[in-house]
């Protein structure tokens, strides 16, 4: 298929390289230079300006780094610069009304779009492993899945336009928590006496076992290779693990949920991120094991 990918960065350079290897077209635009030279390395076939990557193509991918930025570019760039027929797919992570805003925009242009965040990092980006969560249309959905397939190893259908959205800022409010339980376990057990090492073991397979504990430890050492070993570079920034506890907050005072641990979790994130943006979201235990 003749694609279009707009953001090759951190994670769209390596989704798009993916599509390359599927055997796709794949058109690029970015506004870095750097990414843009990097995409040419891949395969892709490099545009100035977002409306000539996006003619004649079937499909439309973008990997932008916030909602105005994606209102602006499919408003100006790809709804009416795509042909008519073409699918529509944003997989950045964005808030659930901005995604359905420009959901609409397109359905009423005539295209299908679909929103499809995704859940894992750079590492999967790269290996061609992120997990998609896609809200939009049947149909919509339908047309997007073999795309998404390149570029991934589950693509789940969330039901409506904004959906993907809302399970992925749901998933990382649960996810920010849940490191905040495990970084303070393991404080409170190793100033109690207890090895860490131990109250991995012990608490690998009982009641308090998670996916921060057993697949993303944040201690070195313990448990299996994950950012920590790596001294906290890579992973899952502080700074986007921020992103989104911020999109969640937003979200849920729209809904009215009173949610006070995802509440917290953003504070503690916020604090944590004035000097340590960077470093993986696991990166935490450091402050919280004082
Ligand atoms: P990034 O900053 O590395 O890449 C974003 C790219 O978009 C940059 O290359 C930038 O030049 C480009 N860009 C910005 N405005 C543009 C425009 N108007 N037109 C064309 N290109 C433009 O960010 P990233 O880490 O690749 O993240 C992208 C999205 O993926 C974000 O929404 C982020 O929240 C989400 N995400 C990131 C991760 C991660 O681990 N990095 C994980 C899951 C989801």
């Amino acid at each position: 298929m003749k694609i279009a990918f707009i953001g090759l960065g951190n994670m769209g350079g390596g989704m798009a390289a993916n599509l390359v290897k599927a055997g796709h077209d794949v058109r690029a635009f970015d506004l870095s230079e750097d990414a843009l030279n990097a995409a040419k390395e891949s395969g892709c076939t490099v545009f100035g300006t977002a409306k000539e990557a996006v003619e004649g193509v079937e499909a439309v991918v973008s990997m932008l780094p916030n909602g105005a930025i994606v209102k602006s570019v499919y408003s100006d760039d790809v709804i009416g610069g795509a042909p008519a027929g073409a699918v529509l797919l944003d997989c950045s992570t964005i808030d659930v009304a901005t995604a359905r805003e420009v959901i609409a925009m397109a359905q009423d242009a005539g295209y299908d779009m679909v929103d499809a965040p995704v859940s894992g990092g750079i590492a999967a980006a790269a290996g061609g492993t992120l997990t998609f969560m896609v809200g939009g249309s049947q149909t919509a959905f339908s047309r997007a899945q073999p795309i998404l397939d390149a570029m991934g190893k589950n693509v789940i259908h969330a039901g409506d336009a904004g959906n993907g959205q809302a399970a992925k800022i749901c998933n990382n409010m649960l996810l920010g928590i849940h490191m905040i339980g495990t970084c303070e376990a393991f404080a409170t057990a190793k100033k109690l006496g207890l090895d860490p090492q131990t109250f991995y073991d012990i608490s690998s397979v009982s009641s308090g076992q998670c996916w921060s504990m057993t697949s993303y430890c944040p201690l070195p050492g313990v448990g299996p290779q994950s950012p920590a070993d790596n001294d906290y570079k890579g992973g899952f920034a502080t700074g986007l693990m921020l992103k989104d506890l911020k999109l969640a907050m937003a979200a849920a005072e729209t809904a009215g949920v009173d949610t006070q641990m995802g509440q917290r979790a953003r504070e503690l994130y916020e604090a944590f991120a004035e000097d340590h943006g960077d470093l993986d979201f696991s990166a935490i235990i450091l402050e919280l094991s004082k």
